[in-house]
């Protein structure tokens, strides 16, 4: 993901006129109060704790039975909602099946599963309704009862995507949509999620244009008339990873080198692009492949929203990232330079974050908890080659990655909260925190795993500098780290090791 940038300014603006004032409340607040002893007499009753059996099976590297066909109806731009009918074979004999909604959302880092949106949720067999519990323990899991003789399970809900931004991120509007699988679809419990097929069928309002990496794309209903497409059978993985950018007003430019830029945009004027600002994101396209090396995508999409009226994005994948630009930052080139980091620090996840993954940081299904610690190499190294990129290719003013560079080293001259928080302890910001705003942020600190990220890596590009009489930099250790295996995009983990 990417840190939003003017966010980030404030919360530096905010820093040193927040300290000074916080640290003397502290200081008072150490004052002893007498201690007042007090225990529950044993002729209280006392309850004792009431053992937790699990009952949601563990992921197995194994495949599941069968296909699921999912089909999504995201024509209604009214009510923004999305109608799901997923129709799930079953194994043999069995009697029930544990269906779980994801949780754990790659790029996101933490628990961020939009369940509170999974509504009207039924399940059928042979056409009569099945009898379904939540788990109380893991509220994403729900288990359903199963007939003798089910041959397969038919799940019927609606994603409600947010109206308004207070319920959440806006991802359905009169002009575009944003789906993501992980929001609208279940998947069965035991199984690594590679190892579940899937066939995925969308239908979009008439006339819109849709965007993903999916491969496969079938033409639209030519008996109905309706804008109904399918892709070919692929894995909940790989699908989970292949978002889709769909509107009314969409461009999809080439970049060469199979990248391109798939926009979609409130209004078509904002996707008038002068010819030599495309360029630079061509530019963009041959400066991360010379610095990385080797390519980990067949091809790519850059998907692009030039809109406030959908909510704001960067998430990153193996094959396409979802971006977003306020609507005039293509056309107004000088004005929206500050807005253009977004694309290239995702184009650079599909090295560092997708292909090369903290070991901790994968798992095998989206129940998994991550370990989130080495995220100051998934985001730090990202977040400088972000920049770095932008500056060579040109998407970004030198002066504009220079400055940020020179405003986060500023502001950590300022920051409290490094003296007993480390830049490590930071990563674990996504699982608990959840980017909502802190009343003191320079002391509690945030995801600075980000910016402070960066200037470890500028450092380390230093330190490479030094030792080598100026012959070699970061970039070196980019290709010798991500640069391997090329046309593979697939995960090699990493975890650290120190030598003392
Ligand atoms: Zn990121």
């Amino acid at each position: 993901m990417q840190v939003e940038p003017v966010a980030a300014m404030k919360t530096i603006m905010s820093i040193s006129r927040a300290a000074a004032p916080l640290l003397s409340a502290l200081l008072l607040a150490t004052t002893a109060h007498p201690a007042l002893a007090q225990v529950q007499p044993e002729t209280n009753t006392r309850p004792m704790a009431v053992p937790i059996t699990p009952s949601v099976p563990d992921p197995q590297d194994v495949p599941y039975p069968g296909t699921i066909a999912l089909e999504i109806d995201a024509s209604d731009v009214t009510t923004g909602a999305f109608r799901v009918t997923e129709t799930i074979p079953v194994a043999d004999g069995a009697s029930k099946i544990t269906l779980l909604f994801p949780e754990w959302l790659p790029g996101n880092h933490g628990p961020r599963g939009t369940l509170a949106e999974l509504t009207d949720v039924r399940f059928f067999a042979n056409g009569q309704p099945l009898k379904w519990t939540r788990d109380p323990v893991e509220v994403f899991a729900f288990h359903v009862e199963l007939p003798a003789g089910t041959k397969e399970v038919v799940a019927r809900f609606v994603h409600t995507s947010p109206l308004r931004e207070s319920e959440g991120r806006i991802v359905m509007t009169r002009e575009m949509l944003n789906l993501q699988w992980e929001k609208m679809s279940l998947y069965p419990a035991g199984h690594y999620v590679r190892q579940i097929k899937v066939r995925p069928t969308v239908t979009f309002p008439q006339g819109w244009t849709a965007y993903t990496a999916l491969d496969g794309k079938s033409a639209p209903d030519a008996k109905t008339g309706a804008n109904r497409v399918s892709w070919d059978v692929t894995d909940y993985e790989t699908l989970v990873d292949s978002p889709i950018f769909a509107g009314l007003y969409a461009q999809r430019f080439d970049l060469g080198k199979n990248v391109y830029l798939s926009t979609v945009a409130d209004k078509p004027e904002l996707l008038a692009i002068k010819p030599e600002n495309l360029q630079t994101y061509r530019n963009l396209v041959d400066e991360a492949l010379a610095a990385f090396g080797a390519k980990h995508f067949d091809h790519y999409d850059l998907l692009l929203a030039m809109t406030d009226r959908m909510g704001g994005i960067g998430l990153e994948h193996h094959r396409s990232s979802e971006n977003q630009y306020e609507p005039r930052t293509l056309v107004d080139w000088e004005k929206g330079d500050w807005d253009r980091n977004v694309i290239s620090h995702e184009f650079a996840h599909s090295w560092d974050g997708k292909f090369r993954r903290p070991a901790k940081l994968w798992t095998p299904d989206y129940r998994q908890p991550m370990q989130d610690n080495l995220l100051w190499v998934y985001e730090g190294q990202t977040q400088f080659w972000g920049y770095v990129l932008a500056a060579r290719a040109g998407t970004q003013s030198k002066d504009m990655v220079l400055a940020n560079f020179a405003n986060w080293a500023g502001s950590f001259t300022q920051y409290p909260g490094r003296e007993w928080r480390s830049v490590e302890d930071t990563t674990h910001d996504p699982v608990f925190a959840a980017r909502k705003a802190k009343p003191f942020p320079s002391l509690a600190r945030n995801e600075e795993y980000y910016t402070e990220g960066a200037l470890v890596w500028l450092e380390a590009d230093q330190i490479i500098r030094d030792g080598t009489g100026g012959k070699k930099g970061l970039d070196d250790f980019a290709k010798a780290f991500f640069g391997i295996r090329d046309g593979d995009w697939g995960v090699v983990p990493y975890e650290p090791t120190f030598s003392k």
